[in-house]
């Protein structure tokens, strides 16, 4: 496996690659079966496989969760070297965002709602990265979860928007035993909260409504951001303590 800290150095490496259709795998670390779920799928369907670990600072709009964010840097590395990962990329912020962010892809409309309404400037960031890290890998096929639903449907209508040579492929969100939703921000989860975690998904899972889902969030004390219905999926943003999840489910 090769590892890539020098954005030169990569794109030096890209333009001599011959290997055919490249496959990407964009994560901000502290990789858990989730992503490796991603990694698997990019392998089956890709003569090469790239994975980067970029903790995106533009997509956090809260310093305190910036700073909690887990790392792991040689855990990660072990992972993706088992599973087969041809090269990954771990550029420093300073390369990424050499113009200090003075180039940005906004969207102006669903960017806005659910977690961009609690989020002010979240999807500039997690578009702007993703427009500079695609431009970077030029990848045929990049991978997204489920898990992430907004995310997932603003960068695919931002590929085509800007005619894109890339195929976005969404990949089913993979879960604990229990229902939760792997996502590296559990590991903030308290006991007691941990317990509690599960409810979000059968929540959405098994009530008639949105409204109700939210009702009984709730209840069970957790401080809910959001829940609709759109386009076929029950989203929903909920808090316990410090910790922000998120999860969605097809209605
Ligand atoms: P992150 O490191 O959280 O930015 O996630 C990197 C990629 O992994 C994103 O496309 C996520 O949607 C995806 N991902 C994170 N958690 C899961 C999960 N539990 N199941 C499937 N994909 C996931």
């Amino acid at each position: 496996m090769r590892i890539f800290t020098s954005i030169a150095q990569w794109q030096t490496f890209r333009v001599s690659l011959q290997t055919n259709p490249l496959g990407f795998v964009p994560t901000m670390g502290a990789l858990h079966q989730g992503h490796l779920s991603l990694v698997e799928t990019s392998r089956e369907n890709n003569a090469f496989t790239v994975v980067s670990v970029f903790i995106n600072p533009k997509q956090f709009d809260d310093d305190d969760d910036f700073e909690a964010y887990p790392i792991d840097g040689p855990r990660d590395l072990q992972q993706l070297e088992k599973a087969g990962v041809d090269a990954v990329l771990i550029p420093g912020a300073a390369q990424i965002y050499a113009d200090d962010y003075l180039f940005k892809v906004t969207e102006s409309d669903f960017s806005q709602r659910l977690c961009g309404a609690c989020r002010p400037g979240h999807f500039d960031g997690v578009l702007t990265v993703m427009m500079r890290l695609l431009n970077l890998v030029r990848p045929d096929n990049a991978y997204f979860g489920e898990k992430d639903y907004q995310q997932l449907q603003l960068i695919r209508d931002m590929a085509a928007a800007f005619f894109m040579p890339v195929n976005i492929v969404a990949c089913a969100t993979v879960r604990e035993a229990d229902g939760l939703a792997m996502s590296s921000r559990n590991q903030r989860l308290d006991t007691r909260q941990r317990k509690k975690a599960p409810l979000l998904y059968a929540a959405l899972k098994q009530s008639k409504s949105a409204q109700q889902a939210r009702d009984t969030l709730t209840r069970k004390g957790f401080d809910v951001d959001y829940v609709e219905d759109i386009a076929g999926r029950r989203v929903a943003a909920a808090r316990l303590g410090d910790t922000r999840l998120i999860d969605n489910v097809r209605v």
